[in-house]
């Protein structure tokens, strides 16, 4: 049955989805950590559906509050109408903003998708702003719908500025640390107010606090209160793309209070539906200046979402998962960087509580030369990557990759996995990379 449903699979589905063909996995039962495939084998699973299964899969409460939503005859789908379980559900959502936000925002839900919420947020900022221009940054990636892929880094749009976004390792300035932060944040400046440099009056910057599929990049916490002043002092609206960051990943419930900043518009989806499609803005009130009916969408009125995703905000809140993730997430950063001192391939280890990443290189490519592509890193080894995750299936674990070259290793566990899994996942890790390096 295994191999027949990847066949099947193999052939009906575009080439375009290569990545769930390259994991040879049928799952047909889950629950936390562990995914069960048709062919009995077990996996650690590190990419928790690119980061939404904050409890891991089928968490008791998660089932249990779809269960009471079902039962008790409620409707599931109802738009935009209020219901309790909606209620609910704000209610939850807005207790975990930062006070400062929350006491002064409103909420939009939007379609299902993360990529929904943020043309969503693009549109209120250009209607509040009367402009159409928006500043994003290199590496940075908001989805697949028109707006939001412009927005990603390596796409060109003429209504888009590309600014730098700051790299401890592969800096474009040769630089990193501090110092890089710095100069990206002075090369910002001086395009928005050279008169020359030809970037219109934006309405909105639009940020990751952590890259993911960019390679895990955290964003310093000064880089990110200079873009916060950047914005405030030339009246440009600060839109935090929390999508994959939220609820607690980054060891804060959201990854904006690790720099204390308040952005005036929040994009949150993934975690928020407690493993169903839910994605919801929430902004300043202020900039409620849009039409009546400017956003819609058919199934912004998901109750089964809105139930899975208050349970899980409320159990993240009360078992302080988020601390958790820090904790543990720096345990594991730590034994990963020790594991760096063996290893030439390792080429970076970085990320902020349980979104990690393991950035792979080929020390052997060459003296390595300060380009705006490599910094002063030797170059990525995306093959290396590839090979180490297929090597990590074979020992039972899932990781998923990314960055601009594919080089990234990425770990997205969910931030219920014990002490014991968070060891396994780095022992695993560490034999599949000698296997891939033989
Ligand atoms: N923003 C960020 C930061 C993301 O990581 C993602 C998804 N990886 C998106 C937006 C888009 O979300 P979706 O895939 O649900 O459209």
């Amino acid at each position: 049955a295994h191999e027949g449903i990847l066949r099947r699979q193999a052939l009906r589905e575009s080439a375009a989805r290569t990545y769930a063909r390259s994991l040879p996995i049928v799952p047909v039962r889950a629950r936390g950590m562990t995914i069960e495939g048709a062919d009995g084998r077990r996996y650690l699973d590190c990419l928790s559906g690119a980061g939404t299964l904050a409890l891991g899969h089928n968490h008791p409460v998660v089932l249990e509050a779809v269960r009471k939503v079902i039962d008790s005859g409620a409707p599931l789908h109802v738009l935009d109408l209020a219901t309790p379980v909606k209620d609910a559900f704000t209610t939850e959502l807005f207790s975990t903003l930062p006070r400062e936000f929350a006491d002064n925002a409103r909420i939009q839900f939007c379609g299902p998708a993360g990529t929904d919420a943020v043309e969503a947020a693009f549109k209120l900022v250009r209607a509040a702003s009367g402009r159409s221009e928006l500043l994003a940054f290199t590496g940075a990636y908001h989805g697949m719908t028109a707006g939001a892929l412009a927005a990603s880094g390596g796409a060109t749009d003429v209504r888009v500025t590309r600014l730098p976004f700051p790299h401890s390792y592969r800096c474009p300035f040769g630089e990193g640390g501090e110092r890089g932060a710095d100069i990206a944040a002075r090369w910002t400046e001086y395009l928005l107010d050279d008169p020359k440099g030809g970037v219109p009056a934006p309405a909105a910057m639009i940020l990751e606090p952590v890259q993911g599929e960019g390679g895990v990049n955290p964003a310093p916490d000064g880089w990110m209160r200079r873009m916060r002043e950047i914005t405030r002092e030339r009246s440009i609206a600060l839109i935090a793309d929390e999508v994959q960051t939220g609820v607690g990943r980054t060891g804060a419930f959201w990854a904006v209070e690790h720099s204390g900043i308040v952005p005036d518009v929040m994009v949150l989806s993934k975690a928020i539906g407690g493993s169903l499609p839910l994605a919801v803005i929430v902004y300043r009130s202020e900039l409620d200046l849009w039409q009546p009916g400017a956003h819609a969408g058919t199934f912004r009125g998901n109750q089964l979402a809105m139930a899975a995703g208050a349970a899980t905000l409320a159990y993240v809140r009360e078992n302080r998962l988020a601390e958790r993730a820090g904790t543990l997430g720096a345990r594991m950063l730590a034994r990963l960087q020790a594991l760096s001192a063996d290893h030439p391939s390792i080429g970076d280890v970085r990320g902020r509580g349980l979104m990690i990443g393991i950035e792979l290189v080929d020390p052997e490519a060459g003296p390595p030369t300060v380009t705006a592509e490599n910094g002063s890193a030797p170059p990525p080894d995306p093959a290396l990557a590839a090979a180490v995750q297929q090597e990590c299936l074979h020992r039972g674990l899932i990781v998923e990759l990314g960055g601009r070259h594919g080089a990234v290793v990425r770990l997205l566990p969910p931030l219920t996995l014990t002490d014991e899994q968070a060891t396994a996942v780095v022992d695993r890790l560490a034999d599949a990379l000698r296997a891939a390096e033989r």
